[in-house]
């Protein structure tokens, strides 16, 4: 499984559709100061499912809509697609290719797709469970998270050990199973 492809629509400072496609390895990204890299791993967490404005370096959810700038209106809405090939099948779900879709509108309205296709929030966090894959899984490391599995603090390790061995998604049920 790796990451393909991400399409990134109104999103911070991408106003405009952006394409871009990754092959296996390794691909880095460069430009100068405040010219939007940071802005794509955002754009990757939040449609994995981070709901934390202040984690995606905002005040609050509308702040990641484009702005407007001297040239260009504000926009209403933006819209992330982070498209995954899963030719291993490490996803289980029947397809090769596996595209997650999130769109948030100035009202605050969500969507979420998989494949085109409407869902939950919990859809798409179920289906990265236990993968690695995920806003706060291992497959996205930011600068903080780096501090934390250096931690003396066996806590801090603990659920990033939890995700690899994959029992995440059964704790997750047992928690749910004991609320109900
Ligand atoms: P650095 O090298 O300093 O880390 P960077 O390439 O990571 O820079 P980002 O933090 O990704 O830069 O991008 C910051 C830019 O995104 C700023 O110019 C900011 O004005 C712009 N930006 C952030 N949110 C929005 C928004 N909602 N609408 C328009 N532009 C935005
Ligand atoms: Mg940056």
């Amino acid at each position: 499984m790796y990451l393909k492809r991400l399409e990134i629509t109104g999103f911070k400072s991408f106003a405009d559709r952006t394409e871009l496609e990754f092959v296996p390895g390794i691909t880095a990204v460069v430009g100068p100061n405040g010219s939007g890299k940071s802005n794509i791993s955002d754009a990757i967490r939040w449609v994995l499912g981070e709901q934390s404005a202040k984690s995606l370096r905002g005040a609050k959810m509308e702040d990641i809509i484009f702005s407007g700038s001297d040239s260009r209106k504000p926009l209403n809405f933006c819209e992330v697609s982070l498209t995954l090939d899963n030719t291993d099948q490490q996803l289980k779900i029947d397809f090769s290719e596996i595209t997650v879709t999130r769109r948030v509108y100035r009202s605050g309205e969500s969507e979420y797709y998989i494949n085109r296709q409407s869902c939950r929030l919990r859809d798409i966090v179920e289906l990265f469970m236990d993968t690695g894959v995920g806003k706060e899984a291992y497959s996205v490391i930011g600068q903080g998270r780096i501090e934390e599995i250096l931690s003396t603090r066996s806590e801090d390790r603990r659920g990033l050990f939890e995700e690899a061995a994959g029992i995440v998604k059964y704790k997750a049920r047992k928690k749910e199973a004991v609320k109900k």
